[in-house]
């Protein structure tokens, strides 16, 4: 999820890329950029194993306290520091360990805490940060998020965090860089009495305190990353499924409001019909042990692992609309496709760096057609993935500027999902592009992952080395450009637009036969009968006749 409105309309496009500013259309980085976006030598030296994130949550006051213990193991010589990131306005009360209270020294949005005993390699370690303060209040979630301080229509709290991009330290001190994931978590959130909390994982224990509030405590026993953590607070029902996957028996379970109960039972039948097509394409979704939710929120959602949440407004497509302007963009609900999606990518395979997120948005934007695939077909999905490049802007390139928690363009959704659609046809065997998929979700199973790990992953799994085609599409905003003139009898044929290099063949109608051509960046010639001459339209490419 994320920046995703931009090419459909002009209002949007103001407002988002307001937003975006904050992020990726910056030229120069600050040295905040930088504390928030590296692997400082403060980060580096602990590796994350475990959070017990333990908050109260006053809805009346918009007013969060409680602490998050962090357990880690020193994997290199320790730094004097740990840096642990919260963003103002929230604030470390104290940070202790073994007991004691630690020196705490505020860089912005970075604490560097300072440790006083020498540690070893191999140790595992805990320190408890404790905090609070009244966390930013979502502007226009989840694109510029925080807190969400909504009611339903009875009036009653209905509350949500979303923090993509942002950053989970909006809410909740942690380590805040996408390359270290804790083991396992646990989320205790406290809450008023009347309200339920749904947060990620399983509910271990329910507690009624005397004070009129309740203790929910969720437990996830799978990597996690921080952004993915959530609450979701509100006067909710729930009902559930089981669904019987790859892994055996996955229980689905649904929780929203009321006052939707019945339209939701309807609506939601989308759900195991994503986990289907998406077993078969990328295998077991990734977290069973930790079961599948959808929870409704009071904003479009996100990706939040084993706790996707929803709030499409219980409409087809975007919010009613079709993404793609071919129809087959209201064969399905976008939000639960969509950001169910991201468990394979970007909650199972997670980038090291945002500015390789085109990692969760280009494959994931490609799962949607990859749904359409397994019900409707591959010519549906065809049309609906080139339907979508109506969207393209070619702007920026898909990747980032790394280290300072940037990303690339937002054209990493349909860009990325074309070139996929592109490399699907080179592969010329959908069985095998299947198994790709599917293997590297076991190949980097709960991982963070670098571009080059994927490209590498799929040069040596398709036999072909697909170096320049990804430093076409990833590192430039070119298109290539099949530039041809039929003469005489003959057609003369070259790639412009092209990084060095680039010699991608490609699936042409000559006479009527579908063939394939090698074209370089030098002229080359073909006898050709007629001057019938068609590019497939399968290829993410433009053209030119001279
Ligand atoms: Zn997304």
């Amino acid at each position: 999820m994320k920046n995703f409105l931009l090419a459909f309309s002009a209002i949007l496009l103001i407002s988002t890329c307001h937003s975006q500013g904050l992020l990726q259309g910056k030229e120069k980085f600050t040295h905040q950029d930088t504390l928030r976006g590296s692997i400082t030598p403060e980060r580096e030296w602990w590796d994350l194993t475990y959070y017990h994130l333990d908050i109260e949550i006053k809805p009346e006051l918009k007013f969060i306290s409680g602490k998050n213990t962090i357990y880690y193991k020193v994997v290199s010589e320790p730094n004097e520091f740990m840096q642990i990131d919260l963003q103002q306005p929230m604030e470390i009360t104290k940070a202790i360990q073994d007991g004691k209270e630690l020196e705490v020294q505020i860089e912005g949005n970075a604490n560097f805490i300072l440790i006083p005993t020498k540690q070893n390699i191999g140790d595992i370690k805990s320190i408890e940060i404790h905090y609070n303060g009244y966390p930013r209040e979502a502007k226009r979630a989840p694109w510029d998020g925080g807190f969400s301080w909504k009611k339903d229509q009875n009036g009653k709290h209905f509350i949500a965090t979303s923090c993509q991009g942002l950053g989970a330290s909006v809410w909740w001190p942690n380590k805040d860089h996408m390359y270290d994931e804790v083991d396992s978590m646990l989320i205790s959130v406290t809450n008023p009495k009347g309200l339920t909390n749904v947060s990620n994982g399983r509910l271990r224990k329910l507690v009624k305190n005397n004070n009129n509030t309740v203790t929910s405590h969720w437990f996830v026993s799978n990597p996690i990353n921080n952004y993915g953590v959530n609450v979701n607070i509100g006067d909710y029902v729930n009902f559930s499924e089981v669904f019987k996957g790859e892994k055996g028996d996955l229980d689905m379970n649904y929780y929203v409001l009321k006052e939707n109960l019945e339209i939701a039972r309807d609506h939601f039948k989308d759900a195991p019909k994503m986990m289907k097509a998406f077993e078969h394409w990328f295998g077991p979704y990734p977290f069973y042990e930790d079961s599948f939710k959808l929870v409704e929120v009071p904003y479009l959602g996100m990706e939040h692992q084993s706790s996707v949440t929803y709030g499409n407004q219980y409409k087809q497509g975007y919010l009613g609309r079709d993404l793609s302007g071919t129809g087959w963009g209201l064969k399905f609900d976008f939000i639960i496709i969509h950001e169910a999606g991201h468990e394979w990518f970007a909650n199972n395979i997670t980038n090291k760096d945002i500015a390789d997120m085109w990692i969760h948005e280009g494959f994931t934007s490609y799962s949607e057609n990859l749904f359409l695939d397994y019900y409707y077909g591959k010519e549906a999905s065809a049309d609906y993935v080139i339907g979508t490049r109506a969207n393209i802007q070619n702007d920026k390139p898909l990747i980032g500027t790394y280290n300072v928690n940037n990303e690339g363009s937002s054209d990493m959704y349909y860009k990325g999902a074309n070139m996929l659609h592109t490399l699907r046809q080179l592969i010329e065997d959908d069985e095998k592009w299947r198994q790709m998929l599917r293997g590297l979700n076991s190949e980097f199973y709960h991982q963070t992952v670098t571009t080059k790990q994927i490209e590498d992953y799929l040069s040596e799994h398709s036999g072909i080395d697909l170096t320049e085609f990804f430093n076409q599409y990833l590192r430039t905003i070119k298109i290539p450009t099949l530039e041809y003139e039929i003469k005489k009898g003959e057609l003369k044929y070259r790639w412009t637009d092209i990084v060095e290099g680039f010699d991608m063949p490609i699936q042409v109608d000559i006479d009527g036969k579908s063939e394939w051509l090698f074209p370089k960046a030098k002229w080359q010639t073909k006898n050709i009968k007629s001057d019938s001459f068609n590019i497939d339209r399968d290829f993410y490419v433009n053209s030119n006749k001279i």
